[in-house]
């Protein structure tokens, strides 16, 4: 590319974001009305559903699709002058969408730097590489038409292109979820393999001419070891590798089951994992750390694993807790370990990386809804020790924290019952008793968790519109004492609400904040959708359970 192409394109892209940050500044003062018709309209309704191999697809994630591929289809057929030109820019084009592949080591550690979920990460980079991929096609078939009769493999650039060509198609192919679920740990690291491989042949088989391309392969390359350096800089740092404390340690037990439960169902528990840490840290609510633990099992030290931390202080913490359901890997093998350790708990060297994940804001909303899924707790608690701090300090207005829990077996809230008693303890702060919990159990015995009577448990599945519509009414009569009438009291004495428009006054926000499977997410979206203008939002939390 000509250097004046490169100014006209930097002096364009600083002409537009200055009219664009103008525009924001007259559109500002409709940003309620906006924020909810871009949501009612765009960003909550699907076009296509959840599927087997594909979707949910909103109509802005359609439309934001839709204007990705137009724009690289404009870059390449623009005045175009034959099939091998086709070929030439398709190739060209698919590694300028690839450097994003490559940014950086991890994609939390990505997610991280660009400020975004690492939901939002993964979405970007599928939806990246299918592009590339689909370039990619392009190239090698415009290739193979266009030179058909002169083409060989006996050359080293097409035998490298062969190379790349079979990695790529390789990539496609262990993206089938089937793999995933199998062995999520080998498909990750045969996955990195495989692209490592890719940029490698590409590299043999550019021409030294292709400058913009090797760009491309350089900018990776650069882009992938600053980040990883940097990555690494925080590994040691968070983990005080060379300071006199020692390593982080992992204090592992099972959670406890109480002898009132049903022990002839399957029971589930759960593994509670304690990381002392030989350097606090400081962390927000709803983040995660991954755990990396070599000496578990015979493959552990090739793994690393997501978890969130469920412990939230104001202070820094000298130790982080986990809650982890046991699956059939390394997490199973913590539970068996566990569970035979004679004194009831088996310690380990632990290194962890992170802080990742970013924190919702929480505070404005007078009502948060937490919708959670087994193992998804894990990802509500530390938001659930942040709020109730926050009423005990009059840092938030939140005034009602409404915590709906579906399981399988009772297990897991048995496991959870020391969390979730000192969370209700630490909510009396001035009678308040803005904490509340309904657990809906699908199978096994009902029995009570904890003594505090502060919550309910149920036999069978949450109906989340019936849920959701009470919350926005203020129709809660189970609650010890947020009945409607306490509600409104609470909320008019603070100003957020007018009492006379039954709960739904000027200023009254609702946030329901979900941690479940796809399908009950999906639902949960579609239901929050019709209460948009009455101050209901939903986000999804950093951990959602499949
Ligand atoms: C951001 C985030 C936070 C999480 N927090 C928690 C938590 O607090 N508590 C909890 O119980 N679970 C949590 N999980 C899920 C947990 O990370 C995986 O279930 C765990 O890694 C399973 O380990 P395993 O070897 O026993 O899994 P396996 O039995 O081998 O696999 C079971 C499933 O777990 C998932 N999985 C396995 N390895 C990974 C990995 N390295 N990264 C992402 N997913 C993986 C795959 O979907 C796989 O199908 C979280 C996941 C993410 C993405």
């Amino acid at each position: 590319m000509e250097i004046i192409n490169i100014y006209a394109i930097v002096f364009g892209s600083i002409l537009l974001s200055l009219a664009f940050i103008k525009a924001l500044y007259y559109v500002s003062p409709w940003k309620n009305v906006l924020a909810i018709f871009i949501s009612k309209h765009l960003t909550y309704p699907y076009i296509i559903h959840r599927h087997h191999f594909c979707g949910p697809w909103t109509r802005a994630s359609v439309f934001l699709h839709l204007c990705y591929y137009a724009s690289n289809l404009t870059c390449l057929l623009f005045a175009v002058s034959s099939v091998s030109d086709i070929a030439r820019r398709a190739g060209v084009l698919s590694l300028i969408n690839m450097v994003f592949l490559f940014v950086a080591p991890s994609l939390s550690f990505l997610a991280d730097i660009l400020g975004i979920s690492l939901q939002m990460c993964r979405r970007i980079h599928r939806s990246t590489a299918w592009i590339s991929i689909f370039l990619l096609a392009i190239h090698i078939f415009g290739i193979l038409i266009a030179e058909k009769n002169t083409l060989s493999f006996q050359d080293a650039p097409n035998l490298h292109a062969l190379i790349a060509g079979s990695a790529a198609a390789t990539i496609v192919l262990l993206c089938f979820p089937i793999f995933r679920r199998l062995a999520y740990e080998c498909f990750l690291k045969f996955h990195e393999a495989l692209a490592a491989l890719y940029l490698y042949a590409v590299w043999r088989h550019l021409p030294p001419n292709q400058l913009l391309a090797l760009y491309c392969v350089y900018a990776c390359v650069g882009a992938f070891t600053s980040t990883l350096c940097l990555q690494i800089a925080t590994f040691v740092y968070r983990n005080g590798l060379f300071m006199s404390k020692g390593y982080p340690r992992a204090y592992i037990r099972c959670g406890i089951i109480p002898a009132n439960a049903d022990k002839t169902k399957d029971v589930e528990n759960a593994v509670i994992v304690r990381v002392a840490l030989p350097r606090p840290m400081k962390l927000d609510a709803g983040q995660y750390i991954n755990l990396w633990m070599p000496t578990v099992g015979i493959f552990s030290w090739a793994q690393t694993h997501p978890f969130m931390v469920i412990s939230w202080s104001t202070e820094t913490q000298s130790s982080l807790d986990l809650f982890i359901k046991p699956r059939k890997g390394l997490s199973a093998a913590l539970y068996e370990r566990a569970l035979k350790a004679p004194e009831g708990s088996v310690s380990f060297a632990t290194f962890i990386t992170g802080l990742h994940g970013i924190s919702q804001p929480i505070d404005q909303y007078q009502t948060v809804l937490l919708l959670v899924n087994g193992p998804g707790i894990a990802a509500a608690l530390s938001y659930v020790r942040k709020l109730i701090r926050g009423y005990n300090t009059s840092f938030s207005r939140t005034r009602r924290i409404h915590l709906v829990w579906e399981l399988k077996t009772l297990g897991l809230a048995a496991a959870a019952e020391e969390f979730l008693d000192s969370l209700l303890e630490e909510d009396t702060f001035a009678d308040g008793y803005i904490f509340t919990t309904s657990i809906y159990v699908e199978s096994g015995k009902v029995f009570e968790v904890g003594n505090h009577n502060r919550g309910s448990v149920y036999q069978g599945h949450p109906d989340y519109d019936e849920i959701i519509r009470a919350e926005v009414l203020g129709d809660f009569p189970n609650s010890k004492t947020n009945s409607k009438a306490e509600h409104e009291r609470m909320t008019v004495a603070d100003g957020f609400i007018d009492s006379e428009k039954n709960g739904k006054g000027q200023g009254w926000k609702m946030l329901v904040m979900v941690s479940l499977p796809g399908k009950q997410r999906d639902r949960v979206q579609s239901i929050v959708r019709e209460y948009l203008q009455d101050g209901v939002a939903m986000t999804e939390l950093e951990f959602q359970p499949d």
